[in-house]
C-alpha cells in the first residue's frame, strides 16, 4: 500500500493498493497502483473485492468473466496478532439462489501464505479468463516491485493439496503456498473445492497441517481457471512490534476475547474444539444430521476422552499466541507423538464426526485428513454427507449412492474419496442441489445454498442473513446458549447491528478471535492501524465501513435472484422440533416471521443506496 494521508475515511484516494491482473488466456500481467474509493477499499478483503464483483454481471460461476480475486487486509503481514489472513473472492459455484445466478462470495485462510504474499509488495491479484493448460503462479518481490509469473503445473496435476505444497517447497525457498487438491481440479463435479494455505509447522514438519479457505467453492473456481497453486516468495518482513502493538497483542491473548480458545494448560477451553463442552449440556452438539438424541454420545469426542488414546498438541499459526487448533497424532508407547493424523477444529470434527454418527476419534481424523487432502470445504462436505445419510436412513428400500447410513465408516470414507475424485457429483454439488433432486429439502441444513456450520439453527435464526455462511459472517451463534437472549428486540439489534460486525475481520486481515465479540471497531484495532500504518480511524468510521460492506453483500445476493423466502432456516427446525434440545424454543415460525419483518424493515431503509451502487435499482 502507498499511504499518503493519515485519514483514510475522508481521504481514501490518497491511499493506493498494488494490484496485478493476470490474463490467464494471453499470459499478460499488468500492474497498477489503484487509488482507494472508500474505507472498505483501504481495509481490503471482501470489503474491496465485493465492490469489484458488483461491477460484473455474472450468470454462471464457470465463465471467463468471473474473476478469482486474491487479496489481503490492511493488517495482514503486520505485527498485530493473527494478521495472517488471505481472502479469495469470486462468484461462487455453490452458493446460489434456488433459481438464479451464482452469488458473490469470499473465503479466508490463515497460515502464512497471506503474510508472504503481502511481503512481496502485492496487495491484490486478479485472475481473468482461464488457462488452457494447468498452471501455477509465482509471486515474488522484484527490485522495483512485485513480479508475477505463470508456470506450467503438469507435474502437480492430481496431487493432494499437501503434496502439491511439499513439491513446490523443494523448488522455492523462503516461500509459502496456496494449493487446490483433486476436488478443485474436478471443478465440474465438485463445487465445494477449498484452497489450502501452508503453515510454518507444515513446512517444517512435512505433515499436512494447512489452513483452509473453504467456504463458497473458491478452490473449484481456481480449478476452473486451471490454476493449481500459488507461490508467494519473499523475505519475512517483521520488525519487533511497537510497545502499543505489544500491549494489544497481550490483551488479545489475556483480555478475555480469546481466552476460551487458549490451550487447556493456559486456562482456556482448548481451541475451537472446546465448543463441544459448551454445547453438550444443552444437547446442542449436532448429531446425525443435526438431530441430537439427548444422550452422551458426543462426549466420546470430548478432548479428555480422545486424550486417552491419542497424542494431542495445541498449535498456532506463525506468531499467534491464541493457539486455536489442535493436532492429533498417534501416541507412541512412551507417550510421545507418533504419526500425524489430522487437525481437530470444531467444525470439521463435528461435521465429519459426530454429525455423521462417527464417534471414534481415529475415524473422524481419517475423514478430516481425506477432506483436507482432496481439498474440500469440511462444512459443505460434512453437511451434504449427513443429508445423504439421513435420506438413506429414511429410505432403506431405495438408498442413494453406496447406501451409507450414520456411523458406517467404511462407506462414508468411500463417499468422501469418490466425491473428491469427482465420482459423486451428487455430493460434490452440495446439499441444496442434492435435496432439490430428492424432493426432500426440509432436512437439508443449508441456508441460501451454503451449508450451516456445526451450530443448531434452532439456536441461531441470525444465520438466515449471514452473507458468507453461518458463523463466518453473522456472529449470532452464541446468543441463545451463551447469552440467553430470547427476546425479539435483542435478536433484531444483533442481526442488524452488533453481530454483523464480525464480518469486518474478513476485510482487515485479522482472525475473528482477535476480538470476536466486538468486531473491528475497537481501540485495539485503532491502535494497530495507527502504529502499523500511521492511520487515524475512528471506531465509528470502522463500524460504518463494515456495515456498508455487509449491506453491499446483501444487495449482491438480492441482485442474483434470492427471494425473501430464501432468507430462512431448514424447515425441519420449524415443523419437527427436536425434543432433546434443552434450549428455550425461539425457533418457531411465528418468532421467525416477526423477526424477519423487523430485520428487513431495518435493512430496507439503507438498501436503496446500495441497490443504486450495484446497478440493481432498475
Ligand atoms: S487465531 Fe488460530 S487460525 Fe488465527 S492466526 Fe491464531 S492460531 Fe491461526
Amino acid at each position: 500500500m502507498k499511504i499518503l494521508t493519515t485519514d483514510p475515511a475522508r481521504e481514501p484516494r490518497k491511499i493506493f493498493y498494488k494490484r496485478a491482473v493476470v490474463d490467464l488466456k494471453s499470459g499478460a500481467v499488468t500492474y497498477e497502483d489503484v487509488p482507494c474509493r472508500n474505507l472498505e477499499d483501504v481495509l481490503g478483503g471482501f470489503g474491496r473485492s465485493f465492490q469489484d464483483l458488483a461491477a460484473r454481471h455474472i450468470t454462471r460461476a464457470y465463465c471467463d468473466e468471473n474473476p478469482l480475486i486474491v487479496n489481503t487486509g490492511l493488517l495482514t503481514g503486520s505485527r498485530a496478532m493473527t494478521g495472517m489472513r488471505t481472502y479469495f473472492s469470486g462468484y461462487s459455484p455453490i452458493k446460489a439462489p434456488q433459481k438464479g445466478a451464482p452469488t458473490a462470495i469470499w473465503s479466508a485462510a490463515s497460515g502464512k501464505f497471506g503474510a508472504k504474499f503481502k511481503w512481496t509488495g502485492l496487495d491484490e491479484l486478479v485472475f481473468e479468463n482461464r488457462a488452457e493448460k494447468p498452471v501455477y503462479v509465482v509471486i515474488r518481490e522484484g527490485r522495483s516491485g512485485p513480479l508475477v509469473e505463470i508456470k506450467s503445473a503438469e507435474h502437480l496435476r492430481g496431487l493432494f493439496t499437501h503434496d502439491k505444497i511439499m513439491r513446490l517447497q523443494k523448488e522455492y525457498a523462503d516461500a509459502h503456498f496456496a494449493a487446490i487438491g483433486p476436488a478443485g481440479e474436478n471443478w465440474e463435479e465438485v463445487l465445494m473445492g477449498a484452497i489450502a494455505c501452508s503453515t510454518e509447522n507444515q513446512l517444517r514438519s512435512g505433515e499436512d497441517k494447512s489452513r483452509f479457505a473453504g467456504r463458497g467453492g473458491m478452490g473449484s473456481l481456481m480449478g476452473y481457471k486451471n490454476v493449481l497453486a500459488l507461490v508467494a516468495q519473499s523475505k519475512d518482513k517483521l520488525a519487533a512490534p511497537s510497545d502499543e502493538v505489544k500491549r494489544v497483542n497481550l490483551n488479545v491473548i489475556k483480555g478475555g476475547g480469546s481466552l476460551r480458545l487458549q490451550p487447556v494448560n493456559r486456562g482456556g477451553g482448548g481451541g475451537t474444539w472446546g465448543a463441544y463442552d459448551v454445547m453438550q449440556p444443552f444437547h446442542a452438539v449436532p448429531v446425525n444430521n443435526f438431530r441430537p438424541q439427548g444422550n452422551d454420545l458426543p462426549e466420546k469426542l470430548f478432548r479428555e476422552n480422545v486424550e486417552k488414546d491419542y497424542h494431542i498438541k495445541s498449535e498456532a499459526c506463525f506468531r499467534c499466541g491464541i493457539t486455536c487448533h489442535n493436532n492429533i497424532h498417534e501416541r507412541n508407547a512412551d507417550g510421545s507423538a507418533g504419526r500425524f493424523l489430522a487437525k481437530f477444529d470444531y467444525e470439521p470434527l463435528n461435521l465429519l464426526g459426530t454429525n455423521l454418527g462417527i464417534h471414534d476419534a481415529g475415524q473422524a481424523a481419517a475423514l478430516i485428513h481425506l477432506c483436507d487432502n482432496f481439498g474440500m470445504d469440511a462444512i459443505s462436505l460434512g453437511v451434504t454427507l449427513s443429508y445423504l445419510l439421513s435420506y438413506n436412513a429414511r429410505h432403506p428400500e431405495k438408498p442413494l449412492l453406496n447406501g451409507a447410513t450414520f456411523g458406517d465408516f467404511p462407506k462414508i470414507k468411500e463417499l468422501v474419496e469418490r466425491t473428491g475424485r469427482g465420482q459423486y457429483p451428487e455430493i460434490g454439488q452440495g446439499s441444496m442441489r442434492l435435496a432439490q433432486s430428492t424432493g426432500e429439502p426440509a432436512y437439508a441444513y443449508q441456508v441460501k445454498g451454503l451449508e450451516l456450520a456445526a451450530y443448531q439453527p434452532e439456536t441461531n435464526p441470525g444465520y438466515a442473513w449471514a452473507i458468507a455462511g453461518g458463523h463466518m459472517s453473522m456472529g449470532t451463534y452464541g446468543m441463545l446458549i451463551r447469552e440467553g437472549k430470547t427476546d425479539l428486540d435483542s435478536w433484531v439489534q444483533a442481526i442488524t447491528d452488533d453481530k454483523l460486525q464480525i464480518v469486518g475481520f474478513d476485510m482487515i486481515g485479522l482472525c475473528k478471535f482477535f476480538d470476536i465479540a466486538k468486531g473491528i471497531g475497537t481501540e485495539m484495532v485503532r491502535t494497530c492501524l495507527r502504529s502499523e500504518h500511521g492511520l487515524e480511524v475512528s471506531a465509528a468510521d470502522l463500524r460504518t465501513a463494515v456495515r456498508r460492506a455487509f449491506l453491499r453483500g446483501l444487495v449482491l445476493e438480492l441482485r442474483q435472484g434470492y427471494t425473501r423466502e430464501e432468507y430462512t432456516l431448514p424447515a425441519e427446525m420449524f415443523d419437527d422440533p427436536n425434543p432433546h434440545l434443552k434450549v428455550p424454543r425461539i425457533g418457531t415460525r411465528e418468532f421467525f416471521q416477526e423477526l424477519s419483518e423487523r430485520v428487513w424493515a431495518v435493512f430496507e431503509e439503507e438498501l436503496d443506496e446500495f441497490l443504486q451502487e450495484v446497478g440493481a435499482a432498475e
